[in-house]
C-alpha cells in the first residue's frame, strides 16, 4: 500500500482502472527517455508497470509479457478452482497433492516465516480468516464459539511439504497466499521486464512495489500513505535499484462494526481475531516477496517481537505505526526518510 513517487514529486498512485483501459504516457516519436506506464486489474488489485526508456514498442512488449506472468502465477497461487491453493484446500487429510515447484518454494518460505514468527505469520489462517468478511453488508462480528471452532483447523504444523508434494493432517485445514504471493509475483515481473531488456522500472501491485534501475540519474522514490487519511502521505524515501517496499495496513480491507470497532483482514492466527498492534507496517528490503510476508508478520507480532526478529535477522528496514499514530522506524532510515506529515514523531531503533 505504499505508492511510488518519482523525484519530481509527482505521486504515482495506483489508479483503479478496468482491465480494458490501458494508460500509456506516450511519447510517439521522440527518442528522449520517457516514463511509460500501463495498469491492469489483476489478482484482485491494480498492477501498474512503469519503465523509463525510449523504445515504446519494446517497452509495451515487455509489459505484455509481465502482465502475462501475473496471470500465470495468479492461476497457480490464487483461489481459482484449479489453482495449487484450491487443490490443497479441497484435498482430504493424508492425501499427497502435487503442486508447482514455484508454489512449493513459496510455501516453504511461508512455513519458515511461521516458525520464526512463532505462528504470527501462518498461511493456514484461512478457516478463521473467512469469518471476518469485511465485504458483508451488514458486517457481523463472529461469536467467540464460532471463532474457537474454526481455530481448531488453523496451524501451519498441520501442513507438510516434501519437494512439490503437500499433505495436510486435518481435513478442515485451508491455506491462503494473500500475504506472500503478491510479493513473489512482483519479483517475477521484475525478472520478466529485465529479461525483456528494460533496465529502469517499477512493478507495483496494490501499492507494494519493487524498483529496478533508476529514473535517469535519480533513484525512484516511494511514499507511505497516512493510514487514517489515505489521500495523505506520511513520508517518502528513495529506493536503491532492486529494492522493494511493502505495506500491510488495516485501512484497505476492513469493516466498521456496530460497536464502532474496525475489523480488518490481517488475522492473528493464534487468537483468530484481527491483529491490533499496528495500523500500518512498511518493510523495505531486497525482495518483494520477503517484504510482503514480513509486513504481515510484523503487523501481527507487535513491537517488541518485531525488534527481536530484526536483531536476529537485520536484513530489512521497517516503519511501524500503532493505533495512537506513534511511529517506530529502523534507525538506518534516518538519513533516507523525508517527512511529509510534519506532525509525525518517529522513535528510531
Ligand atoms: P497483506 O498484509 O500483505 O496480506 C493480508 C492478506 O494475507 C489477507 O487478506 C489474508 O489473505 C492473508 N492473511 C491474513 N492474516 C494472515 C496471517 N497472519 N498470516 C498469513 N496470511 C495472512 N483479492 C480479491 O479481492 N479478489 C481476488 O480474486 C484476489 N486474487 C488474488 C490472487 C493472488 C494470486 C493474490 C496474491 C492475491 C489475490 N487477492 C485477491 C488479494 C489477496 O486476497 C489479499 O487480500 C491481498 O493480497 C492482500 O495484500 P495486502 O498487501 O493488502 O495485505
Ligand atoms: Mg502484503
Amino acid at each position: 500500500m505504499s505508492v511510488a513517487v518519482n523525484k519530481a514529486g509527482a505521486v504515482l498512485h495506483t489508479f483503479i482502472l478496468t482491465a480494458s483501459i490501458v494508460l500509456l504516457l506516450v511519447c510517439p516519436a521522440c527518442k528522449r527517455p520517457e516514463l511509460f506506464r500501463e495498469a491492469k486489474f489483476q489478482i484482485g488489485t491494480v498492477v501498474t508497470l512503469s519503465a523509463y526508456g525510449s523504445d515504446q514498442a519494446a517497452i509495451h512488449e515487455a509489459f505484455v509479457r509481465a502482465f502475462a506472468e501475473v496471470e500465470r502465477l495468479g492461476a497457480l497461487m490464487g483461489n481459482d478452482p484449479s489453482s495449487d491453493v484450491s487443490r490443497i484446500n479441497d484435498a482430504a487429510a493424508g492425501t499427497a497433492v502435487t503442486i508447482s515447484p514455484e508454489t512449493a518454494a513459496l510455501i516453504a518460505t511461508a512455513l519458515d516465516l511461521s516458525l520464526k514468527s512463532q505462528g504470527a505469520f501462518d498461511i493456514s489462517f484461512a478457516p478463521v480468516g473467512k469469518l471476518w468478511d469485511y465485504k458483508a453488508q451488514p458486517f457481523v462480528v463472529p461469536d467467540k464459539e464460532t471463532v474457537a471452532a474454526s481455530l481448531k483447523n488453523v496451524g501451519y504444523k498441520n501442513l507438510t511439504l516434501n519437494g512439490s508434494s503437500v499433505i495436510k493432517t486435518r481435513d478442515g485445514l485451508a491455506i491462503g497466499l494473500g500475504a506472500i504471493a503478491k510479493g513473489y509475483i512482483i519479483d517475477s515481473c521484475v525478472e520478466v521486464m529485465r529479461a525483456s531488456g528494460i533496465e529502469d522500472g517499477i512493478v507495483d501491485a496494490g501499492g507494494d512495489i519493487r524498483v529496478f534501475g533508476k529514473k535517469g540519474n535519480r533513484n525512484w522514490v516511494a511514499a507511505v500513505r497516512h493510514p487514517r487519511d489515505t489521500s495523505g502521505l506520511l513520508m517518502s524515501f528513495p529506493l536503491s535499484p532492486g529494492e522493494a517496499c511493502a505495506t500491510s495496513g488495516d485501512y484497505e480491507r476492513f469493516a466498521i462494526a456496530g460497536d464502532g470497532k474496525r475489523y480488518h483482514h490481517i488475522i492473528d492466527p493464534r487468537s483468530g481475531y484481527p491483529a491490533d498492534n499496528f495500523i500500518s507496517v512498511t518493510v523495505i528490503g531486497t525482495s518483494a516477496m520477503i517484504a510482503d510476508a514480513r509486513a504481515t508478520a510484523f503487523f501481527v507480532m507487535g513491537l517488541e517481537q518485531t525488534k527481536e526478529f530484526l536483531r536476529q535477522t537485520p536484513d530489512c528496514e521497517v516503519i511501524l505505526i500503532d493505533q495512537q499514530m506513534r511511529c517506530y522506524a529502523s534507525s538506518s532510515l534516518k538519513k533516507r526518510i523525508q517527512l511529509i506529515d510534519k506532525s509525525l514523531l518517529i522513535e528510531w531503533f
